[in-house]
């Protein structure tokens, strides 16, 4: 009985797949305030060439640069596992395989880009990067790539993330990142908020705004996002391509593909791939799971709308709950992003991949029954796709049809203890968002055409 199977070093991808050139039709563009598509040149005061250029292609494969394929090979390519002992628990007839990307250096699959994007801005002459993290995952892989190519990096860290997740921040000072608890008095956009609110706890929409505001202003400096865009979505294919190979060798081919959705950018990474096999004619079932307290693919609408919180962004054709939706403090399970990425969002609204919402508290009950019988503590993020895997399983259990089931583990939760805590400690409840909520959030949606 075969529980892991590894791929040698020498199987590791050597593109990354663009699934726009596999789309029903062409992506939606992002349009400028006046309405107007967004011309590159806006663009490039943030971004170095290399990436608008992969954020705009239709080439169904873009060549992954040598340099790159080495540091992957740092933990790459990653296991895949058969859950033998999830499904024994489960007593299901499926057949449960995990991706298991909680094997990289920061924990999770974001330096699947990370490397990747300090890799281009280098090559573009690029000496550092800003970014802003929440609960530091994203501000980790972007230290960890900026240590290994030799870039500077500045991460606004949320003021409660910082005081409240210490070792994230030293995870990223360890990698010789520089970490301020925003909002800061580094740029103007932290010094309006903090002149109103001194004790502000902080924003991810804030500490976007001073990122973008110090790329902006310095040449030498580009800014780096870890989710929701195009050029995202494509590094993160690696996962997928690397577990149709995988999945080969164990002799299956999924029912269902499974991974959780804040940005999008874990899902794409794992069902792009198998959604070239959909374009061609194969069944297969994609689908991107999300909390039911941030339900963006399941309850929000198909719209512009801007990226970030105070409207800096490009307007982006995405599912979102409006850019000023903010999730309940309740909420611990991260995927707090009010929108979706758009090419998420195109596939989910032409019914090709399908999107589920899960309450909290399945989804911390799917990661203790993970962590007890598969030994790995999943990332509360990834524990919404472990969630809808077991619901699967147990259908599976009462129908008896052998289902192949494939889930992303898109990282482990040992910097996220507090939330299993809190879930321990009965702290934690379910929460829908209510509708009037989001109704009322929609409202502020830009007007478009
Ligand atoms: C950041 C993160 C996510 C959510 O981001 P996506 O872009 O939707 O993948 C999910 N899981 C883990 C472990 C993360 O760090």
């Amino acid at each position: 009985m075969t529980t892991k199977f590894l791929l040698p070093e020498s199987e590791l991808p050597t593109h990354w797949y663009n699934v726009v050139a596999d789309l029903p039709a062409p992506p939606p563009p992002p349009l400028g305030p006046d309405g107007k598509p967004v011309g590159l040149e806006a663009l490039a005061a943030i971004f170095p060439p290399a990436l608008i250029e992969q954020e705009v292609s239709a080439e169904r494969w873009i060549a992954i640069p040598e340099e790159i394929r080495e540091i992957y090979r740092l933990w790459r390519p990653s296991p895949l596992h058969r859950a033998h002992r999830l499904e024994q628990a489960l007593q299901t007839p499926a057949r449960i395989y995990y991706k298991n990307e909680s094997v990289s250096p920061a924990g999770s699959h974001k330096p699947n880009t990370s490397i990747p994007q300090a890799w281009y801005n280098r090559q573009a002459g690029i000496r550092r990067l800003t970014t802003e993290t929440g609960a530091g995952q994203w501000g980790c892989s972007l230290a960890l790539a900026g240590q290994l190519l030799g870039l500077e990096v500045r991460v606004y860290m949320v003021r409660v993330s910082y005081e409240q997740k210490p070792y994230r921040r030293s995870l990223m000072q360890t990698w010789g990142a520089e970490v301020f608890a925003s909002p800061t008095k580094l740029t103007n956009a932290g010094r309006q908020v903090l002149e109103k609110h001194p004790d502000t706890p902080g924003s991810l929409g804030i500490a976007i705004s001073e990122a973008v505001e110090e790329a902006a202003g310095r040449a030498d400096t580009n800014y780096a996002l870890g989710s929701v865009l195009n050029h995202v979505m494509h590094h993160q294919t690696i996962i997928g391509q690397e577990a149709k190979k995988q999945m080969a060798l164990a002799g299956d081919y999924p029912d269902v593909v499974f991974g959780c959705c804040g940005g999008g950018s874990n899902f794409a990474g794992i069902a792009f791939p198998f959604y070239a096999d959909k374009a061609a004619g194969k069944a297969v079932r994609l689908v991107a799971v999300e909390p039911s307290s941030c339900p963006t693919l399941t309850r929000g609408v198909y719209a512009y709308d801007y990226g970030d919180a105070t409207g800096l962004t490009p307007l982006l054709k995405m599912h979102t709950l409006g850019h000023d939706f903010v999730p309940p403090g309740i909420h611990a399970g991260g995927l707090r992003y009010h929108g979706a990425a758009p090419l998420v969002s195109q596939l989910v609204d032409a019914g090709l991949v399908e999107a589920l919402a899960i309450p909290q508290l399945e989804t911390f009950e799917a990661g203790v029954l993970f962590a007890r019988t598969e030994g790995i503590v999943p990332a509360p993020e990834s524990t919404h796709a472990i969630a809808a895997t077991i619901r699967e399983a147990k259908a599976c259990a009462k129908t008896g049809r052998p289902q192949v089931l494939l889930v992303n583990l898109s990282g482990h939760g040992h910097f996220d203890m507090s939330s299993y805590d809190r879930y321990f400690a009965g702290s934690l409840q379910n929460y829908d968002y209510p509708a009037e909520a989001i109704a009322e959030s929609l409202q502020h949606l830009p007007k478009v055409g």
